[in-house]
């Protein structure tokens, strides 16, 4: 895992970067000793965090610290305005904002093969409290975050409040749900895919974020890991973004935009042959990671990266990340293929690993996060888990020998509540679970909260509520209840001024999934 080198670092440039251990320190994670011989040498230009802090994955004992340095993030080059060359980056994470009891320092490298972001590791904090943490490299200092630890392993635990956010086309509309978001200060959030589109960006076309322009660089589909790179910058960009990273932890799912549209595996819809097509998603997988908060674990190696991962809030709830398009079986060719028995939109070895810890899983609460809408609809995207009714069945059949299964999903630019059924084909068979699937950031713009979909969806007695407002969902958990705030905009495109609107709150009692309103 840690040590072969990223594409394009031979290895003997990996091993000096990452001195001492290329098992146990790699790049970006942590600097070797002689650290302060590469500080000195590189002046940063000014405004060196300009795309802000971030922190993710945390444990009962720490979690990952993010940032990249890009003094001029929309530089056309993709190289954010860095100079070619490694800086040292040191943090702190401290008890209090004002930094007076610091509790852990370090430093990293900032390195040009991996866009200059670092993500270091921080371990041995206490559980569940917050922290805060800053960056410097040279004499510039990063914004402050604030973050969280996990209550501890194996513990119970009051109360774990989370947000859910995806489908964030910036050239849609104004980051204003993140704006608001940002000030709830929850434990975790959940990023549900589409964190970029890949498309161009073109004034009088797909530009409807009112008083912006971009360059003619935004203008093609990307392709080239610089592009990736300057896509991520433009939509980092939006302070409102930057305010939600701060704000909390972040735990990552991609979806299919990260990469293309629709892609699955190697297979691209518009007929990139897969040989090809395996590079464009080894460096929108490489861009990926450089813009996140995401530990060494999903570091790619070439066109593959562990996404699917497990996290423990004590014993109150598990949280499973899926990687719904990785491991993926194609779009099927006819009825018979799509409903073929041996059909995955996992891969057999996420399958295995996720029913293993649904089942086995001592926790009151198990959180499935998820890329593309696990509840049977009758609109014909087969490309959402409809498309897989066999893998939907074994994982319904998981969910029914598991405690409290919750699925959180984004994916369709709409805010939908469904109860799951053990069989869909059959209305009045049990509910094993709820879906809580929702609505874009930005993508889509202003929305309405009605339209043509609508009645696809609620013709559905187990789909509960249906909106296509951008928006965020806030969700609490309890022992013995959980409490989904799905929350919406007015509008989002002229500006970022929008109140928001608590659109519907449903509380779901531990012991009996279903979707109560309130
Ligand atoms: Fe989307
Ligand atoms: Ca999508």
């Amino acid at each position: 895992m840690t040590s072969s080198p990223p594409p394009g670092l031979d290895r003997r440039r990996f091993l000096q970067l990452t001195g001492l251990s290329a098992a146990t320190v790699a790049l970006g994670v942590s600097a070797p000793a002689d650290a302060a011989a590469v500080a000195g040498a590189v002046d940063v230009p000014a405004g060196a965090f300009g795309l802000g802090v971030a922190s993710g994955e945390p444990s009962a004992d720490g979690f990952v610290l993010w940032t990249r340095l890009a003094p001029q993030p929309l530089a056309a080059d993709g190289h954010g305005g860095m100079p070619r060359e490694d800086v040292v980056v040191s943090y702190e994470v401290a008890e209090d904002r004002a930094f007076a009891t610091v509790v852990k320092t370090g430093t990293a490298i900032a390195s040009p093969a991996l866009a200059h972001s670092v993500h270091p590791e921080v371990r041995g904090l206490q559980p569940g409290r917050e922290y805060f943490y800053r960056f410097r490299a040279g004499d510039q200092v990063s914004p402050v975050g604030r973050t969280k630890t996990f209550p501890a392993a194996g513990q119970p635990a009051a109360r774990f409040t989370f947000a859910m956010a995806s489908c964030q086309a910036w050239y849609h509309g104004y980051f204003t749900a993140y704006r608001d978001l940002a000030q709830r200060a929850v434990d975790a959030v959940f990023f549900l895919g589409d964190y970029i589109y890949e498309y161009g960006i073109v004034a009088g076309g797909n530009l409807w974020r009112q008083g912006v322009s971009v360059g003619v660089e935004h203008g093609v589909e990307i392709e080239t890991l610089e592009q990736y790179r300057l896509r991520y910058s433009l939509f980092k960009s939006d302070p409102d973004l930057q305010a939600a990273h701060a704000s909390a932890p972040w735990l990552m799912v991609w979806d299919d935009h990260e990469v293309q549209n629709n892609y699955g595996s190697d297979n691209s819809l518009y007929g990139i042959p897969p040989k090809l097509f395996v590079h464009r998603r080894a460096v929108a997988y490489r861009a990926f990671y450089e813009n996140l908060p995401l530990s060494l674990d999903s570091l790619p190696q070439g066109p593959d990266s562990l996404v699917y991962r497990r996290f423990d809030v004590g014993t109150l709830a598990r949280l499973n990340l899926l990687d719904t398009r990785q491991y993926r079986d194609p779009l099927p060719v006819d009825e018979a293929d799509r409903l073929s028995e041996s059909r995955t939109i996992m891969g057999q070895a996420q399958e295995e690993w996720l029913y293993g810890g649904m089942t086995g899983s001592p926790a009151a609460w198990n959180i499935i996060a998820n890329g593309v809408v696990i509840t049977a609809v009758t609109d014909g995207r087969v490309e959402q888990w409809d498309g897989y009714p066999a893998n939907r069945r074994r994982l319904l059949a998981a969910m029914e020998q598991t405690s409290n299964p919750v699925a959180l999903t984004g994916d369709i630019h709409h805010h939908v509540a469904a109860e799951l059924k053990a069989d869909f084909t059959n209305p009045s068979s049990k509910t094993v679970g709820v879906e809580l699937i929702c609505t874009s950031i930005g993508s889509d713009g202003d929305g309405a909260d009605t339209d043509a979909y609508a009645k696809d969806w609620l013709q559905h007695p187990y789909v509960k509520l249906y909106s296509g407002r951008r928006g965020y969902v806030h969700t609490t958990l309890t022992p013995t209840e959980m409490t989904s705030e799905f929350v919406t905009f007015p509008y989002i495109e002229a500006d970022a001024g929008a109140q928001p609107k608590v659109l519907a709150r449903f509380r779901t009692p531990a012991g009996s999934p279903r979707l109560e309103a309130l």
